[in-house]
This record gives structure tokens, C-alpha cells and sequence, in this order.
């Protein structure tokens, strides 16, 4: 019988001087960037995340953790082409995507488009079939401050079979 199962995910990096920003697999020009043991790009992790909840196949920490040096400053694509293997492995395929970023700055609009792209790349779907949307935090909060960017992914996968 044909299957379908809704994944959802979560994440958020520190903003943090001397970091490159990368989000969406996109290198944005920004005086910070985020902070962690990969890239810290927290658009993939999210959308990762949502991918490997859908199966129930637990989070990306669990996958690749960040006590494991081949994980140090790794490129998230690298991630997220992994959990799509791992997905197509298990007889799914991601049917759509949306998700947001929550960023007070930069602009996030003007990347978009490329954020689709390259993710369409690496999952091998339309473009069509990848929603990305950034809001501010109307500078409430630890985004508002411009502590650090957080973003949510949802993501339905379909059974092949
Ligand atoms: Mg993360």
C-alpha cells in the first residue's frame, strides 16, 4: 500500500564574528555568520531533520554527530544528499517541502531563488516542489537581537511503492 508520512524539523545556530553564513547551501556576505561544529547551515538541518522524522529514523545529531571529526565544518548538502539516500533506501521520496527562516538580517529574499536550486540539485526534485520563506522576529527575542537565525522545515514523503 501506498504511504505517506509528514516530517518536521527544527534548528537554530549563534550568530557569531568569523563564521561564514551559509544558508540553504547559499554563502551570503554578511559581517557574522553561524556557529557550529558542520557549516551551521540551519535551513538544511532543519529540512534533514524533517526528512529522517518522517521515518521515524530519528534526528540528524543521531546521523552525524558532532563529536565525530569527519563532521567538523562539513558542507550540510553533503547531509542532506545523505538522509535523501538514506530515504530512497527505505522506498520514499520527498514529495514537497516547505520551510521557513526566521533571520532579522541580512535580507534573505535575494538567495532564495539559488536556496532552491541547489537543494532541488541535491534532493532531485522540481524546484516548483520546494517552498523557502524568511520572516523577521520584528527584533523580539534572541533573533531579534540578532543572536542567531532559526529555521522550520516541513516535508511530506511519498512511498514508491
Ligand atoms: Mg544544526
Amino acid at each position: 500500500m501506498k504511504d505517506i508520512r509528514i516530517g518536521y524539523g527544527f534548528d537554530l545556530h549563534r550568530l557569531k564574528e568569523g563564521r561564514r553564513l551559509i544558508l540553504g547551501g547559499v554563502d551570503i556576505s554578511f559581517e557574522k555568520g553561524l556557529d557550529g561544529h558542520s557549516d551551521a547551515d540551519a535551513l538544511l538541518h532543519a529540512i534533514t531533520d524533517a526528512m529522517l522524522g518522517a521515518l521515524a529514523l530519528g534526528d540528524i545529531g543521531k546521523h552525524f554527530p558532532d563529536t565525530d571529526p569527519l563532521y567538523k565544518d562539513v558542507d550540510s548538502r553533503v547531509l542532506l544528499r545523505a538522509a535523501n539516500t538514506l530515504i530512497t533506501e527505505k522506498g520514499y521520496f520527498v514529495g514537497n517541502i516547505d520551510a521557513t527562516i526566521v533571520a532579522e538580517r541580512p535580507k534573505m529574499n535575494p538567495h532564495i531563488p539559488e536556496m532552491v536550486k541547489r537543494i532541488s540539485e541535491d534532493l532531485s526534485i522540481e524546484p516548483s516542489r520546494i517552498s523557502i520563506k524568511a520572516t523577521t522576529s520584528e527584533k523580539i527575542g534572541a533573533m531579534g537581537r540578532e543572536e542567531g537565525i532559526s529555521a522550520t522545515a516541513s516535508i511530506l514523503l511519498f512511498s514508491k511503492y
